[in-house]
C-alpha cells in the first residue's frame, strides 16, 4: 500500500511550481490530489477546481466540492502565495494588505473550510508553504518576509490547537525554488541567463531547490511518516538559513 492510498489531498496554487509537483507527488503516491488554484488547469490524474484563496465564499464552495466529488478532505497543502519586492518603503497599504490576504489569509480560509472534514480522518495533516524569508533576514523582501513570518506563527499555533484531535500541522520552508514564478523574476532581468547563474552561485549548494525536492518535503510532513512531527517548519534550501 502507497502512502496515500484511499486519501483526498487539496493543494493551493496546485497548477503551477511547487503545488504542481506536490500533487503530481501524492497523485503518484496513491492520492486523489486536486489542485485549487486561480487557473486550475491541470492533466489527469490530477483534478482542478477553480479556487480564490482571497476570497472566502470562493474557498467555501472549492471546499465543499471536493468532498462532495470525492467523499472525503484528509490532506490540506497550503501553498497558493503571490510576491512582493522591495524595503519596507515600497509597497503602499494596498499591496500589503493584499499579499498578507493571499499569503496568510488564504491559508487560514482554506484550514477553516477544511477543518471540519479532516475531524473525520484518520489520517488528517496540513502542510503550510512557509519560505526561508521568515526569520532569513533577505535584503528588498519585506512584505513577502513579513507575510511568511506569520505563516511561520500560523503554523506553530495551529499545530497546537489542533494535534490532540488528530490533525497535525506543518510547514515547509523553501529556499529559491526553479518554479515558473523564480523564471519570471529571472526573464524581468537585463540578462536573465547572467542572473540565474548568479542566483545559483549564492545558493549554499550552487543551484537552486527543485520543485520535486519541496514536493518530497511536503509530502513527507503530510504522510504517516511523519505521524510524531507537529509544529515543525522545515527547511528545504540546501543549508541557506544556517548562513
Ligand atoms: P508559482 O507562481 O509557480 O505558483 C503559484 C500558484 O498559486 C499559481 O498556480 C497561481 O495561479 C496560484 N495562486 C496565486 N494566487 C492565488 C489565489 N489567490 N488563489 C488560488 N491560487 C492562487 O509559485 P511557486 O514558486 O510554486 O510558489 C508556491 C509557494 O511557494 C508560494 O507560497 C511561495 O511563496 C512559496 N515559496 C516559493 C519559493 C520559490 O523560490 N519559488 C521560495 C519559498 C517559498
Amino acid at each position: 500500500m502507497t502512502d496515500f492510498e484511499g486519501l483526498v489531498a487539496v493543494v493551493t496554487g496546485g497548477a503551477s511550481g511547487i503545488g504542481l509537483a506536490t500533487a503530481n507527488l501524492l497523485a503518484s503516491r496513491g492520492a486523489t490530489a486536486v489542485a485549487l488554484d486561480l487557473n486550475p488547469d491541470v492533466k489527469d490524474p490530477l483534478a482542478g477546481i477553480r479556487a480564490d484563496v482571497s476570497d472566502d465564499e470562493s474557498v467555501k464552495a472549492a471546499i465543499d466540492e471536493v468532498v462532495e466529488r470525492f467523499g472525503r478532505l484528509d490532506v490540506v497543502v497550503n501553498n497558493a502565495g503571490i510576491g512582493a519586492q522591495g524595503d519596507v518603503t515600497a509597497n503602499d497599504d494596498a499591496q500589503w494588505s493584499k499579499v498578507l490576504d493571499v499569503n496568510v489569509l488564504g491559508m487560514v480560509r482554506v484550514s477553516r473550510a477544511a477543518l471540519p472534514h479532516l475531524r473525520n480522518s484518520p489520517a488528517a495533516a496540513i502542510v503550510n508553504t512557509c519560505s526561508i524569508a521568515a526569520w532569513a533576514g533577505l535584503p528588498q523582501r519585506a512584505l513577502y518576509s513579513a507575510s511568511k513570518g506569520a505563516v511561520y506563527s500560523l503554523t506553530l499555533a495551529m499545530a497546537a490547537d489542533h494535534v490532540r484531535e488528530g490533525i497535525r500541522v506543518n510547514a515547509v520552508a523553501p529556499g529559491t525554488a526553479d518554479t515558473p514564478w523564480v523564471g519570471r523574476l529571472l526573464d524581468s532581468a537585463p540578462d536573465p541567463a547572467a542572473e540565474r547563474a548568479a542566483l545559483e552561485a549564492r545558493q549554499p549548494h550552487g543551484r537552486l531547490v527543485s520543485a520535486d525536492e519541496v514536493a518530497g518535503a511536503i509530502a513527507y510532513l503530510a504522510s504517516p511518516l511523519s505521524g510524531s512531527t507537529a509544529g515543525t517548519v522545515l527547511a528545504v534550501d540546501g543549508g541557506m538559513h544556517g548562513l
